[in-house]
């Protein structure tokens, strides 16, 4: 069957009406999760082959994400699709305005591979809750996963509700000709930009979830094993291939050398080793080529060693890093940490500001007036003070991007938003009416309804 068909059919089915029920999309949810459930030794393996993740870090950077977002869509989903009345305005009295929550339609969720269940179940989470039909193309890159996905989606979901197509380049691009009534897409800026482009063909809504380099900014009166213990678990999960690891850290220059020290024994007692079950392998060896190339040997603290048979690099600390080194051109996306020290936070905030908006932003410090000077100051999708990665599990905080790192948010509530369209209805009465706006307009009437609409 070819894409258009595909699409075709699950416009009728939401067309049907059907998934406006909100008792359908519970059930949809509680089956959803019950698959997930039953098949997690499946979704466990899958993700061993493609890239060694652990079951550890496969249940608590993937599953347990997958299972908080439908338990908190089904505990709020009848809120969220609730009809919200507001209030009314003088001229339009005694009419009533309300809100009413409409599914976009039949959406395209795309994902990206270095979290490839969460992130493209989350945003389907969203879709189903929200009321839409979904087709899922998740990233060919760990083709296991992607096997997976589509075993459990396909076997198990109706297609005319719920399909996955599985595929690269060349099926998403087919499938990017069609018009959809939403697209949600996880991944870089440069294929955002492509999405984004083919969206605009049919004047398609889009949340493009995209990367950057993230900073984390340490000041000198932090706790720093604390920082450093935080830092490193951020930096390390996932081998660094995580869209909101930090990218690099700028300490305040007279707590540097402490820092640099308190890391490399959190990363020492950490362990790190894919034979360990406690470190992943780089996803492929174009990855792991590019990633190796970034390391200047000469400027390595820590680690630097890449084992292109196991596809790992050791966890690398540079150090003596500035803004015009390689590694600061493009974002890491693996386990490399640079290094940069700085002396005044004005000078953090003018460099950091140089380069495109990051997806996320961290600073480590007790000095109040820094906090609030880098929140207000520097443009980012979201953050911490004092930790690292952990607020994207809020899932009473939006998460995206913003310029380059994205456009639109999701998580919990915000994930309804992003497949929903808020119409907004005023309604009247028949029993009365303001004659003021009608014409012939006289100078009496104007003066009237100066009074009334201000
Ligand atoms: P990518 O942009 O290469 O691929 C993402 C998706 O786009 C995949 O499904 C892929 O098949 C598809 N794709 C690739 N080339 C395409 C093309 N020419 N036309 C149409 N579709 C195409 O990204 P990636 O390598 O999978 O992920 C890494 C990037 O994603 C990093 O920049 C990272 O920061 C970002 N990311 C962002 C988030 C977030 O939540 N904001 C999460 C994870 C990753």
């Amino acid at each position: 069957m070819n894409y258009q068909d595909i699409v075709n059919q699950q416009r009728q089915f939401f067309n049907s009406n059907a998934t406006k029920d909100v008792s359908f999309r519970i059930k949809q949810l509680k089956h959803l999760k019950k698959i997930i459930q039953n098949n997690e030794e499946l979704l466990y393996s899958s993700i061993y082959a493609d890239f060694k993740k652990s079951s550890f870090e496969t249940y608590v950077t993937e599953l347990s994400i997958i299972y908080h977002d439908i338990d908190l869509a089904l505990v709020k989903i009848k809120k969220w699709a609730k009809k919200r009345k507001v209030s009314t305005g003088l001229a339009n009295l005694p009419g009533k305005s309300y809100i009413i929550p409409e599914p976009y339609g039949t959406v395209l969720v795309i994902g990206a591979w270095n979290y490839p269940y969460q992130l493209s179940l989350c945003p389907a989470i969203a879709a189903i809750a929200a009321g839409c039909t979904i087709i899922l193309k998740p990233s060919e890159i760990p083709s296991h996963t992607s096997s997976a996905l589509t075993q459990l989606i396909n076997q198990n979901f109706d297609p005319l509700f719920f399909r996955v197509v599985e595929g690269g380049v060349t099926e998403t691009s087919n499938l990017l000709k069609i018009k959809f009534d939403k697209i949600f897409f996880t991944g870089s800026p440069s294929i955002g930009k492509i999405i984004y482009q083919a969206a605009a063909k049919h004047l398609t809504p889009v949340t493009l979830e995209l990367g950057g380099k993230s900073p984390a900014i340490i000041t000198k009166d932090v706790n720093i094993e604390m920082t450093a213990k935080r830092l490193v678990w951020a930096k390390f999960l996932n081998a660094g291939q995580t869209c909101i690891a930090p990218d690099y850290v700028m300490v305040e220059s007279c707590i540097e050398d402490q820092l640099l020290t308190a890391i490399k024994n959190h990363v020492i007692k950490a362990d790190y080793d894919v034979n360990h079950h406690n470190y992943t392998q780089i996803i492929n060896t174009k990855n792991f080529d590019r990633l190796y190339n970034l390391i200047d040997q000469d400027k390595v603290y820590l680690g630097g060693n890449g084992n292109l048979k196991e596809r790992t690099i050791s966890p690398t600390i540079l150090k003596d890093i500035t803004f015009s080194d390689t590694i600061m051109q493009e974002e890491i996306f693996g386990p490399i940490l640079p290094i940069l020290s700085f002396d005044t936070i004005e000078e953090v905030i003018s460099n950091i500001k140089t380069l495109p908006k990051p997806l996320s932003c961290y600073v480590f410090t007790r000095n109040k007036s820094v906090k609030n000077k880098i929140l207000n100051e520097i443009s980012f999708g979201g953050g911490a003070v004092n930790d690292a990665v952990m607020h994207f599990t809020e899932q009473s905080l939006p998460f995206g991007g913003v310029g380059n790192s994205g456009i639109g948010s999701y998580h919990g509530k915000y994930g309804f938003e992003a497949f929903s369209h808020y119409k907004g209805i005023l309604q009247k009465p028949f029993w009365v009416e303001l004659n003021l706006k009608y014409a012939p307009y006289t100078q009496k009437k104007l003066k009237w309804l100066k009074r009334i609409i201000g």
